[in-house]
């Protein structure tokens, strides 16, 4: 539907095209919705016949209309500052201008004055943020919002759509073991639901394993030491798969984060995991924990797809 409506000349919000971002939400108002086109919408969404445009191939007449500024969920929030985690990393922050729900791992949609949108990770401690959003954007170069923000001066306004997944603490289980794995930004979502974990008392191990090239794509390494002195159930390993001597130390292990997390808890039946990053870790990550006793409905996971072409 998506191609359709905009070979006809029709402007619809869209990122992914693959029914992750949910920017092209539209509504049904006459007409049988495909039940592909709902995935992974809240089912208060559903019953009003909502659904994705990019997901939606109609085996009838449907009329439709875009969705309802409320059914979206979108704000006005203000840029407040851009500050290098990394050479590659961004901490971003903003304030919602109005009252924003959510939960940190959870994602939302970035929307500029111009239009352009893209898809980010909620991160950050409660303690450290106070009704501020954290993001964590990797600097691509050329990238058309990556490299904007990273020029952004404080007090652009932009919007806000979200927020979205189900990739966050749930509290309740305090004695299950959670794996996070992620590489690259992918830790941006990790260091959330881990922070969240240890704020709601978690009592049972917590492992989170950050993968990077080489060390430069390491970050919050210094934070995550303290936090993980301060509480003796969170293990953090970072991995390169680059070093320059190739050997392991103490505080970075070498390899691929995926091969090392997984070496290390061969059994995860019982375990709630959490993987976020790169599509094709993710992917991997997803099938790996499965076949390593994991129940699906215990595996949580956020693939970054870069924005897609149109058609
Ligand atoms: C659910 C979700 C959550 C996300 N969370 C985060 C997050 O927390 N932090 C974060 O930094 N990003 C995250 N992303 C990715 C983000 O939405 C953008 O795709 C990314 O910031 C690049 O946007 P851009 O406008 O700077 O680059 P674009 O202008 O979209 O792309 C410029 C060029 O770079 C390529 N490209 C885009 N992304 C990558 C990449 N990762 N690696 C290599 N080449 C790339 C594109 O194919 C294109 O050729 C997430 C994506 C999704 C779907």
């Amino acid at each position: 539907m998506l191609d359709t409506l905009e070979r006809a000349g029709v402007q619809i919000p869209n990122v992914c095209r693959s029914g992750v971002c949910q920017s092209c939400l539209m509504r049904a108002r006459a007409g049988q919705v495909p039940l592909a086109a709902q995935n992974g919408l809240k089912d208060t969404l559903r019953e009003q016949g909502y659904f994705l445009a990019c997901q939606c191939q109609p085996e009838d007449d449907l009329e439709v209309v875009l969705a309802d500024e409320d059914a979206v969920g979108e704000i006005p929030v203000q840029l407040i500052g851009v500050e290098q985690l990394s050479q590659s990393v961004m901490r971003v922050t903003l304030e919602p201008q109005q009252e924003f729900e959510y939960r940190r791992g959870q994602f939302i949609n970035l929307i500029r004055e111009d239009g352009l949108r893209r898809s980010y990770s909620l991160s950050g401690c409660a303690a450290n943020t106070d009704g501020i959003l954290e993001l964590h954007v990797r600097h691509i170069p050329g990238g058309a919002m990556s490299e904007w923000l990273m020029q952004a001066g404080p007090h652009q306004q932009l919007r806000v759509h979200g927020p979205y997944g189900s990739c966050f603490y749930v509290a309740g289980k305090t004695d299950q073991a959670l794996l996070l794995i992620g590489a690259g930004t992918g830790l941006a979502p990790l260091y959330g639901i881990a922070c969240d974990a240890l704020a709601a008392g978690h009592r049972g191990p917590i492992h989170l394993y950050h993968g990077a090239r080489n060390v430069n794509g390491l970050y919050l390494v210094d934070r995550l030491r303290v936090l993980e002195k301060k509480h003796p159930n969170l293990h953090y390993t970072p991995c390169v798969l680059e070093q320059e001597n190739a050997a392991a130390t103490e505080e970075v292990a070498v390899g691929s984060v995926e091969d090392i997390g997984l070496a290390k808890h061969v059994n995860l039946k019982g375990w709630r995991s959490y993987f976020c990053g790169d599509p094709g870790l993710v992917n991997r990550m997803r099938k790996r924990a499965y076949l390593a006793g994991a129940s699906l409905a215990d595996i949580y996971a956020d693939a970054f797809l870069a924005a897609a072409k149109p058609a």
